[in-house]
């Protein structure tokens, strides 16, 4: 969706110009999931999808919020009276990021919002958090409020959680604000200090296929809430803050402490070994060594199929096909139980690769998978 359509759009539905009009990205999470709340490493990079918003300032105490993505039409709310939990639908993404902002100090008195995006929904690329982010940076180029990307993703996060209900952790918001164009971002989730790793693997002759598998089970979001609270107790069994600080050279220790608590030691051992591959993973793109990368995503996998269980038959049968067909390595992508997984391979075998997924997809009875090419692409900004 590009910009001037996105303006046009928005002088149809308002009758007047927009202040400006700013995109952000969803992303795909190279390696490090299920980290970001145990205080952990992620890597993700930015998609070249993105959401853009026209956005006005408005003075009168109105918020007015538009989705050319979303029947139901222009959704009309009053910045004073934003509660945390209202159910306002696709809107409350927008809506909770103008709540978080005043509830931080931030005098945000209105806006008019026409958005659109083509970050897929549901399929784990962090459409919510490009919706979120997109948001944040316009009010805060209007408002001139001086935030910078790490904080406006603090507060975007604050405003899933809290107004949303959304349990998240700080990746997707960090990613969508602060990624940019040919890097991976290396994320410390506890301090949120970055690090840009340069990833071109075009110039390698590599492809990052990402393969959305157009699922989502029903049960995520309680699943979700299970691994959380079993990680919270794993740390506690351990007396540590957060799963973080379990060293990987102290893992066996660790789970020989957990005794008998065979189900908090697989987390454990997910979070903690994965904390470990995206440190690998940054050693191995600084030396150069990009081709080493994928058999850590495929252990990745397995971590999360065994260990931390949250993959599913159909992503499952992406990575076992990608890496039987010769893939370099593949992984599930997100928080799991369906949405996406990521395959990297030599750009010769990606038209056979795609061709062995979507056949063993047909051959299994699932609905055909999107698949399409990644590149890191540039984080939140302003088009005009
Ligand atoms: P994900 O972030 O993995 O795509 P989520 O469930 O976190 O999935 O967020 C998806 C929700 O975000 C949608 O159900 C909708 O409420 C909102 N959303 C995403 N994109 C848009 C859009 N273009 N217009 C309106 N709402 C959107
Ligand atoms: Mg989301």
């Amino acid at each position: 969706m590009g910009a001037q359509q996105v303006r046009d759009g928005f002088i149809e539905l308002y009758g007047t110009e927009p202040d400006g009009v700013w995109a952000a990205p969803g992303r795909v999470n190279l390696i490090g999931e299920h980290t970001d709340y145990n205080d952990g490493f992620v890597m993700p990079f930015a998609l070249p999808h993105t959401a853009v918003a026209a956005v006005s300032r408005r003075e009168d105490g109105r918020l007015r919020l538009h989705s050319a993505d979303i029947e139901g039409g222009v959704v009309e709310l009053e910045p004073d009276s934003l509660t945390p939990g209202s159910d306002d639908g696709w809107a409350s993404y927008p809506a909770g990021v103008v709540w978080a902002l005043r509830d931080a100090g931030h005098p945000v008195t209105g806006a008019d919002v026409h958005l659109a995006s083509t970050v897929p929904t549901g399929a784990g690329l962090s459409s919510s958090a490009a919706l979120e982010v997109v948001v944040a940076l316009a009010l805060n180029d209007l408002y001139e409020l001086g935030l910078p990307g790490w904080q406006l993703a603090r507060l975007c996060q604050r405003a899933e959680n809290v107004y949303v209900g959304a349990p998240t952790g700080i990746m997707d918001q960090t990613a969508s604000a602060c990624c940019e164009s040919g890097h991976a971002l290396f994320l410390d989730t506890r301090d949120l200090s970055q690090k840009q790793i340069p990833l071109d693997l075009a110039a390698e002759g590599m492809r990052l296929l990402v393969v959305d598998t157009q699922v989502t089970h029903a049960h995520s979001g309680g699943e979700y809430g299970k691994r959380r609270a079993g990680c919270e107790k794993g740390a506690a069994l351990l007396g540590v803050d957060a799963l973080r600080d379990v060293p990987f050279e102290g893992l066996d220790a660790a789970l020989a402490r957990l005794g008998d608590e065979e189900e908090i030691r697989r987390l454990v051992r997910h979070v903690v070994t994965e904390d470990e591959r995206v440190e690998r993973v940054v050693r191995l793109l600084e030396s150069g060594d990009t081709r080493a990368v994928g058999p850590v995503l495929t252990e990745g996998h397995a971590s999360l199929r065994d260990d931390f269980r949250v993959s599913c038959p159909e992503l499952d049968l992406v990575v076992g096909t990608a890496v039987a067909a010769g893939a370099l390595g593949a992984r599930m992508t997100g928080g799991g139980f369906g949405g996406s997984a990521i395959v990297l391979a030599d750009a010769a075998d990606v038209d056979t690769l795609t061709k062995a997924v979507e056949e063993a997809f047909a051959a299994a009875g699932y609905k055909a998978p999107r698949v399409f090419e990644a590149v890191p692409s540039a984080g939140a900004r302003r088009l005009s």
